[in-house]
């Protein structure tokens, strides 16, 4: 998922959000984030929160899987509609697996890019198309580029999902990302709680980037260890601090 730039929100603007489509988010500090009820840190301080956006993928989602299977670690997997409906096996794995699923949109299309009808629209087949592969209901949701709108956030809360964004990004679906350099940009955000985006898949990045997600996984789970912090999923539970 490519994230966005230049689009922060100050807290001076809170009276402009009844404007529809005002960006309300991404590179917004933590506390204004806060503010808007957007959440990029677990509340338990010893662990650090693995997240995967933009599949399922059929090579990348797997080799992700296997590894976090090796190690033993949960994730949450932020879903795309249209590529759960391909692929609705690879949700009822990662289900089986004991990973989280959220929410991710159903076509990757920027909130601000959809009218409130479009937009309702995308999270009624979304909610339905993972209710079909995995039998689940939304819980959590994660904008694509990491960019919520009003309209948007309103629609997330009342359909009673939690929205999220991330503390540490990887930035692993850029052509230029490497193994050795997601892995460091990952590790000067290791801080306790906070919540790091990946990617199992290529389909809105570069071409098999998630190659180089995959290989810079296990020298990061290293590091994690390494602080003395646990890698665990984000979910609506450990969001309010049980485990
Ligand atoms: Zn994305």
């Amino acid at each position: 998922m490519r994230t966005s730039t230049g689009l922060g929100l100050g807290l001076g603007l809170s009276g402009a959000l009844l404007t529809a489509a005002l960006p309300v988010a991404a590179p917004v500090s933590s506390p204004c984030r806060a503010l808007f009820g957007i959440t990029d840190r677990l509340p338990d301080r010893s662990c650090v929160a693995l997240t995967f956006d933009d599949g399922p993928h059929p090579r990348g989602t797997p080799l992700v899987l296997d590894i976090l299977a090796r190690a033993g670690i949960r994730a949450t997997f932020f879903v795309v509609g249209e590529q759960v409906r391909r692929r609705p096996a690879l949700v009822s794995e990662m289900v089986a697996q004991g990973h989280e699923i959220g929410l991710h949109s159903y076509s990757h299309t920027a909130l601000v890019r959809l009218t409130p009808r479009a937009l309702e629209r995308e999270m009624d087949m979304s909610a339905s198309v993972i209710g079909e592969a995995a039998g689940l209901s939304v819980r959590l949701f994660r904008p694509p580029r990491g960019i919520f709108t009003y309209s948007g956030l309103r629609q997330v809360r009342d359909r009673g999902w939690t929205p999220v964004l991330w503390a540490a990004d990887g930035r692993d679906w850029r052509q230029r990302a490497t193994p050795d350099g997601i892995c460091e940009r990952v590790a000067r955000r290791l801080l306790g709680g906070n919540v790091i985006l990946l990617h199992d898949s290529d389909f809105y990045g570069a071409h098999e980037s998630w190659r180089n997600t995959a290989a810079a996984l296990e020298p990061l789970l290293e590091r994690i260890e390494q602080r003395g912090l646990r890698a665990a999923a984000m979910t609506v539970e450990s969001l309010r601090g049980a485990r």
